[in-house]
């Protein structure tokens, strides 16, 4: 396993591979767990080499707090990729990626980053947007991968090739559960124990929806949840919405013939955590 830092090396390495190698790319914040783990085995499936970059990107987050306390461990990452089937680590610096300019450019993605998280976290989208496309230009890869953990993010990756005409083919992964049904995430290490303990709810709360959807209306589900999360003592409802899986817009009443997801994000403390399911 290679791992560079620099754009220059990378892609000289890259560029000296046969030219039909498929290149499978899995970008990530770091702070590695099996989901993030499962992204790569799924990569191994279809490509002859596996790039995955470990970039905790400031643009993305609007709170300087979970910047700064966002986990970061490249020597534990990086043994763990030895485990894996991984030939490349690009752990690029800031500076490597934003030169002096650490911003964001505007996107625009038909309206996906109005909803939901694009709402609640401010400009978040726009430092997705941002450092994806720069990661695309230069990791150039055949197909990438994404988990369906932050579906959102995946559908507006979708559309950010769409928009810029990338030759690249998204890949949306299952979302990878602890054995409770917490999906796994890097921030989980700073829950509390009584807060882990109580997180399995989450998910609970979820695969309740799935049920309710059958019989209840939306309106019902809506009110059932926020009743239930108001009684949880450990977590405070930040957005619960039932969407189209295209559109992602919030839907009111059920339609034929349309997919629809129910997504939440839920505080425990400064904890944030989302979690979605389809119905
Ligand atoms: P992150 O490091 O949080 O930016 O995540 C990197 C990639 O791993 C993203 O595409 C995430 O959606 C994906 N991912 C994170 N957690 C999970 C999970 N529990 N199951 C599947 N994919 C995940």
């Amino acid at each position: 396993m290679l791992v560079f830092n620099n754009i220059e090396n990378l892609q000289q390495h890259l560029s000296s591979l046969p030219i039909n190698n498929l290149i499978g790319f899995v970008p990530t914040m770091g702070a590695l767990h099996k989901g993030h783990l499962s992204l790569i085995n799924e990569a191994c499936i279809q490509n002859d080499i596996i790039v995955v970059s470990i970039f905790v990107n400031p643009t993305q987050f609007n709170n300087p707090e979970d910047l700064e306390k966002y986990p970061r461990n490249l020597q534990t990452d990086l043994a763990l990729l030895e485990d894996t089937n991984c030939d490349i680590v690009f752990t690029p610096s800031i500076k490597e990626i934003y030169q002096s300019d650490i911003t964001s450019k505007n996107f625009n993605f038909d309206g996906l980053e109005n909803q939901m998280e694009g709402k609640h976290r401010k400009g978040h989208f726009d430092g997705v947007g941002t450092v994806v496309k720069r990661l695309f230009e230069i990791v150039n890869p055949t197909n990438a991968y994404f988990g369906k953990k932050d579906f959102q993010q995946l559908q507006i990756i979708k559309k950010l090739v769409q928009q810029s005409n990338f030759n690249i083919i998204i890949h949306g992964c299952e979302i990878l559960r602890e054995e409770d049904g917490l999906a796994m995430s890097s921030r989980n290490v700073r829950l509390t124990d009584a807060q882990r303990n109580a997180a399995p709810f989450i998910f609970e709360s979820l695969k309740r929806t799935q049920s309710m959807f059958k019989y209840n209306s939306i309106q019902e589900i809506n009110t059932w949840i926020k009743d239930v999360v108001d009684k949880n003592q450990h977590f405070s409802l930040e957005y619960f919405q039932i969407a189209d899986e295209d559109t992602l817009r919030e839907a009111k009443e059920k339609e034929l013939n349309k997919k629809y997801r129910a997504f939440i994000a839920i505080n425990a403390g400064e904890i944030r955590l989302i979690d979605n399911i389809g119905l």
